[in-house]
C-alpha cells in the first residue's frame, strides 16, 4: 500500500462502536429484482437478534431512517437512493424454518419458496397457493402476498416484530390485520412468524403444488429476472386485462417496457433507470384512467 492510500480517510458511521459490519453507499440495485436505483447511505446484515437490536436502537437515537429489504421483488429504489440505513435479514439467525405440526415457524429472512416447500414436504397444506411468488417471509407478510385463491395472512397466527426501542413483541389475534395485498405490519421490523396449517397427504399435496407452480410460471415473464408487478388487481378484474384493453401494453420509456404477454409486469433492460420505470408506471396508469376511467393502485412500493 502506498502512502497516499494509507492516508485515505475511511468511512465512519454512527454505528461504529456497536460491533456491527455496516457498509456505506451500498448499491441497492444489487438487492432489488429490477436491478435499478441508487445507494443506501448505510447497509447492514446483522448476524443475530441482539445485533439487530443494537442497530435499530442507534438508528432511533440518531434519527436515522431505517428500512428493511427482503428479496427486493416489490420495491422501486429511486435514483437518489435511500438516505438512511437499510437492513437485510439474510443471516442464518433470521432464515430458520421449523416444522412444529400443524404449524411452521419461519424467520422473516427465509425465502417464501423454501417455507412453502418445507410445509408441503411435511404434509402441511395452506401455503401451496403461494408457490412461485418471489421474496421473503418478511416481504410476504407486509404485502399479504397471495395468488390462486389464497394469501399468507389466512395462515398467520403470530408475528414477532422488533420495535424501534430494540424490544421484541409478539403480535397475534386482533393485533394482526390482513387485507388484499395489505397488512398492518408496516410499522416495525418483522423477525418471524408462526403459520398454522392443515394436515394433508404429502404426495397429493406435492402434486397440487406442482400444478399451481406451472400455472404461476405461465403467468410470469420468462427469461428475465429484472421484472416487477406494476399494479394491484382492482376488485373483480385484473390489472393486466385493463392495461391490455387500454392499449397500454406497447408502451415503453427509456429502458423500461411493459411486458406485452403479461401486461402488468414492467421489464427493465440493462440501460434502464429507476426514473424510466417510474415514468412508465405513471404513463400506463394515466392511459388506463383516460381510456377506461379506472384508477389503478401501484403494487410496487417506491422508496
Ligand atoms: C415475477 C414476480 C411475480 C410476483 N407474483 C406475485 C404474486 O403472485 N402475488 C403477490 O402477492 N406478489 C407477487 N409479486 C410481488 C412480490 O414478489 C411480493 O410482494 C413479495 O411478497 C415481496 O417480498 P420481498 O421479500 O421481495 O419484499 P421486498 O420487495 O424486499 O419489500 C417489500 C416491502 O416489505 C418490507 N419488508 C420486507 N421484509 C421486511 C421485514 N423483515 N420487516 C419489515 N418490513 C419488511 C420492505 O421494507 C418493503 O416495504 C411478484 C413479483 C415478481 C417480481
Amino acid at each position: 500500500m502506498n502512502e497516499t492510500a494509507k492516508k485515505m480517510p475511511t468511512d465512519t458511521t454512527p454505528f461504529d462502536d456497536l460491533g456491527l459490519t455496516v457498509a456505506c453507499r451500498e448499491p441497492l440495485s444489487h438487492h432489488s429484482w429490477l436491478g435499478v436505483g441508487g445507494e443506501a447511505k448505510y447497509f447492514c446484515e446483522p448476524v443475530d437478534i441482539e445485533a439487530l437490536a443494537r442497530l435499530v436502537v442507534r438508528a432511533q437515537e440518531c434519527q436515522i431512517p431505517l428500512r428493511v429489504i427482503g428479496g427486493g421483488s416489490n420495491i422501486l429504489i429511486p435514483t437518489r437512493g435511500f438516505s438512511g440505513v437499510v437492513v437485510r435479514l439474510s443471516a442464518p439467525a433470521f432464515c430458520a424454518i421449523e416444522v412444529n405440526r400443524p404449524s411452521v415457524v419461519a424467520g422473516a429472512g427465509a425465502k417464501l419458496v423454501h417455507v412453502v416447500s418445507a410445509a408441503v414436504q411435511a404434509g402441511l397444506s395452506g401455503l401451496e397457493t403461494l408457490v412461485g411468488i418471489p421474496g421473503t417471509i418478511g416481504g410476504a407478510l407486509v404485502g399479504n402476498a397471495g395468488g390462486h385463491g389464497g394469501d399468507i395472512g389466512e395462515r398467520v397466527r403470530e408475528v414477532t416484530v422488533m420495535l424501534p426501542n430494540g424490544k421484541t413483541e409478539v403480535r397475534q389475534g386482533g393485533q394482526l390485520a390482513f387485507q388484499s395485498q395489505w397488512s398492518n405490519l408496516d410499522d416495525a421490523t418483522i423477525i418471524g412468524c408462526r403459520l398454522e396449517l392443515d394436515e394433508e397427504n404429502a404426495e397429493s399435496l406435492t402434486k397440487r403444488m406442482q400444478r399451481l407452480w406451472i400455472v404461476e410460471r405461465s403467468e410470469q415473464p420468462s427469461g428475465t429476472r429484472t421484472v416487477a408487478l406494476m399494479f394491484k388487481d382492482p376488485h373483480g378484474t385484473s390489472a393486466e386485462s385493463l392495461i391490455a384493453q387500454s392499449g397500454a401494453k406497447d408502451l415503453h420509456v427509456g429502458g423500461a417496457t411493459v411486458y406485452a404477454a403479461h401486461a402488468n409486469y414492467v421489464v427493465a433492460s440493462v440501460s434502464c433507470s429507476s426514473d424510466d420505470v417510474h415514468a412508465l408506471i405513471e404513463m400506463v396508469r394515466s392511459k388506463v384512467r383516460d381510456r377506461l376511467g379506472v384508477e389503478l393502485t401501484p403494487q410496487i412500493e417506491v422508496w
